[in-house]
């Protein structure tokens, strides 16, 4: 554990996380709204947050099913215009990087950004889904959200169902693959990342706690010290994603 009263030097600790991740067996990410706010998404909670403009019932599935057209409203603003509109930054890249290079077997985000995947990543488990995929409650259809179903709200599959994003609503569970997916990951994992992420999101909060019983090495990014720092991680870098990120792609390769 890190004696964060006293300062210690952004170098010092991104050297020991390359080394860390270098002589990782089965080196794991785990991701959370953090890491996307410098693409310019911001987060949920907290100040200048989503539900700080929208409310957060329109992500409610019994509310959505009733109002359909209300909900479906803020959901195109929020997650098909203004995501839409974002970019992965560093921090996705060096995630896409590391896979790449067989130094990073899994990574688990949060997020339902896309962004991981933008950047390149595909071993990842959406732990609350993505918004990319629409799905017809009615029949199970599938389809890609493209601009222009959105044209008329709500938008229907050809069977009359309203079409709902594929991630996870207020009310609704984790879904099943995700869930075995990740407690896997952090059974098998010697060395995690943490980017972005407080600890306060359950039950995703539990993965890295349940990663450093298993005696992983946790090595956390995030602005200030989280829910997280005193409690698990071994390695912190106190900085921006971005920031530490880039440090580490210009270590590691
Ligand atoms: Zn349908």
């Amino acid at each position: 554990m890190n004696d964060t009263t006293e300062p210690v030097r952004l170098e010092e600790q991104i050297e020991k996380a390359a080394k860390a991740i270098r002589n990782a067996q089965y080196c794991t990410a785990f991701t959370g709204a953090g890491i996307s706010v410098e693409s310019g998404i911001p987060p949920f909670r907290g100040e200048n947050g989503i539900w700080n403009t929208y409310n957060p019932i329109v992500l409610d599935l019994g509310y959505f099913y009733q109002n359909p057209k209300e909900s479906w409203k803020a959901i195109r603003e929020i997650f098909y215009e203004f995501f839409g509109a974002a970019s992965p930054n560093a921090a996705h890249v060096l995630l896409a990087e590391l896979e790449k290079h067989g130094m990073l077997k899994m990574l688990i985000t949060q997020n339902i950004d896309n962004l991981h995947y933008e950047a390149g990543s595909r071993a990842v488990v959406e732990y609350h889904g993505n918004s990319r995929t629409l799905v017809c409650p009615r029949c199970g259809a599938r389809r890609d959200a493209a601009a222009d179903i959105f044209e008329e709200l709500p938008p229907r599959c050809s069977c009359g169902g309203v079409w709902k994003p594929d991630f996870v609503f207020f009310g609704e569970s984790i879904p099943f693959d995700a869930l075995q997916r990740a407690e896997e990951a952090a059974e098998r994992t010697d060395c995690m990342l943490l980017i972005g992420t407080t600890g306060e999101v359950y039950p995703a909060a539990l993965i890295p706690r349940e990663a450093a019983r298993n005696g992983a090495t946790i090595i956390e990014i995030n602005p200030s010290p989280s829910l997280y720092t005193h409690e698990i991680t071994d390695i912190f870098i106190q900085t921006r994603a971005v920031e530490a990120c880039d440090a580490l792609l210009n270590v590691l390769f």
